[in-house]
């Protein structure tokens, strides 16, 4: 995704803006992984294969994101309310 569709992505939930992190970068700048943080929830939205993912809580697989997650050196922490957070 190209980064200045950054500044265009809010949160679903609340509308918040929210901050990323880059993890890998096209030469050209495209942001190919990384991760986007809402400061509002909390909740977190991937970018994967340049797509960032803001899909909300109940139809997201935390088996399918784990993995790349844990990549990135990340771990999630069990919410109670269905929802995705990372563990601090
Ligand atoms: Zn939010």
């Amino acid at each position: 995704m190209n980064p200045s569709l950054l500044n265009k992505l809010c949160c679903p939930l609340d509308k918040q803006e929210l901050e990323s992190k880059v993890f890998v970068q096209h030469e050209n700048g495209d942001i190919i992984e990384g991760l986007l943080t809402c400061p509002a929830c909390r909740r977190y939205y991937p970018i994967i294969y340049g797509i960032p993912i803001l899909t909300p809580d109940e139809y997201r697989e935390k088996a399918l994101e784990e993995p790349i997650l844990k990549k990135w050196g990340l771990a999630l922490t069990e919410s109670g309310a269905g929802s995705f957070l990372l563990k601090a």
